[in-house]
């Protein structure tokens, strides 16, 4: 529920000169014109004392003139003078706002001095405090809620992430990338027939596969279950990467429990990035090749990669397992 007590309401009582003093129009917008007000209050009351003195005491005008002049510049020059070192002493003040404007623009880390003892000095202390912890917990919270907890890869909200920024990195450098759809074949079967620790186990494997055989630059998420997402980053040599990612799979055996072994088969859809197609659009061109390496699946029992740019250029798929050889 939104609090119907406006934000400060319980500090203003405490601001009753800054409140008067922001009620003139000239002066509510510059914190510099308050101090230029203090500074003519301060050096101005001694100069309009004196007149007041002479006004009433003395009849020898003319010849305190000359006085009255150097009296008049001594307090300009210390009007300047006191409004260059209120200006000065706000300079912590600036900071700390600028460190607070910055952190929430582009979440970079102040570097706001902790060592003086005074107000000012503590508010860049606890200014810089509370930044760096909340820095740390934002960092460690996105790290929580990026990771899929069975794997420790990213989850599909990361995944989702990695893909809008490879998305608008191709669309602004006019650079495809690649994105490959895994489901492991018969996952349920695992399941049914080992129980579901042998099945977390499975996708643990294949997680751990999957990051081993990528490069840098490359992404793998969990996508759902048993559904991996892989982000191939500017992969010229796409098959070789793929063969060697699905062959690791298809001949590194599981190990459900000691000294019990499983081999794990996945369906493989890949699909190019084209301008303007959104994740949507490449995650659903990815998830139809995938379906149709599963229809291979379904003859041969075999692992498949199926590229969607070939079916939809009207080219067989490959009869036989990509990387059982
Ligand atoms: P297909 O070859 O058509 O992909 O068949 P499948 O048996 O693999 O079916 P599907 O991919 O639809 O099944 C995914 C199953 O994964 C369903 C669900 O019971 C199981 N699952 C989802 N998350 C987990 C998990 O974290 N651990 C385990 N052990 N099983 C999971
Ligand atoms: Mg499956």
């Amino acid at each position: 529920m939104v609090s119907k007590i406006p934000p400060g309401s319980s500090v203003l009582p405490r601001m009753g000169i800054y409140r008067l003093a922001s009620g003139f129009r000239q002066l509510s917008t510059s914190y510099a014109a308050k101090f230029a007000l203090a500074a003519f209050v301060g050096t101005l009351s001694p100069l309009v004392v004196f007149i007041i003195y002479l006004l009433f005491a003395r009849s020898d005008w003319a010849g305190m003139y000359p006085i009255i002049v150097a009296l008049m510049l001594a307090c300009f020059m210390g009007f300047l003078g006191t409004l260059w070192l209120l200006r000065e002493l706000l300079v912590p003040i600036d900071l700390t706002a600028e460190a607070l404007r910055n952190y929430i623009d582009s979440r970079a880390i102040p570097d706001l001095p902790v060592h003086f003892p005074d107000r000012a000095g503590r508010l860049m202390e606890g200014t810089q405090y509370t930044l760096t912890q909340l820095h740390e917990t934002i960092n460690r919270l996105e790290r929580v809620s990026d990771t899929d907890d069975l794997t420790g890869i990213y989850n599909r909200r990361a995944g989702d992430k990695r893909l809008t920024e490879e998305i608008a990195r191709a669309e602004r450098d006019l650079q495809g990338f690649q994105i490959a759809f895994f489901d492991i074949n018969d996952f349920k079967k695992i399941n049914d027939a080992h129980g579901h620790t042998a099945g977390d186990a499975c996708i643990s494997h294949v997680a751990a596969l999957l990051q081993l055989n990528t490069r840098r630059g490359d992404w793998v998420a969990r996508w759902g279950g048993d559904e991996f997402v892989v982000g191939l980053h500017r992969n010229r040599a796409l098959k070789m990467v793929m063969d060697r990612i699905v062959k690791a799979i298809s001949t590194s055996p599981c190990e459900i429990e000691p000294g019990k072994e499983i081999n794990v088969a996945v369906s493989v859809g890949v699909a190019e990035y084209r301008f303007g197609m959104g994740a949507a659009g490449v995650l659903a061109e990815a998830d139809k090749a995938m379906y149709i390496a599963k229809e291979e699946f379904r003859k041969d029992r075999q692992s498949h990669i199926c590229y969607w740019n070939e079916v939809s250029a009207g080219r067989p798929q490959p009869p036989h397992a990509a990387a059982a050889d």
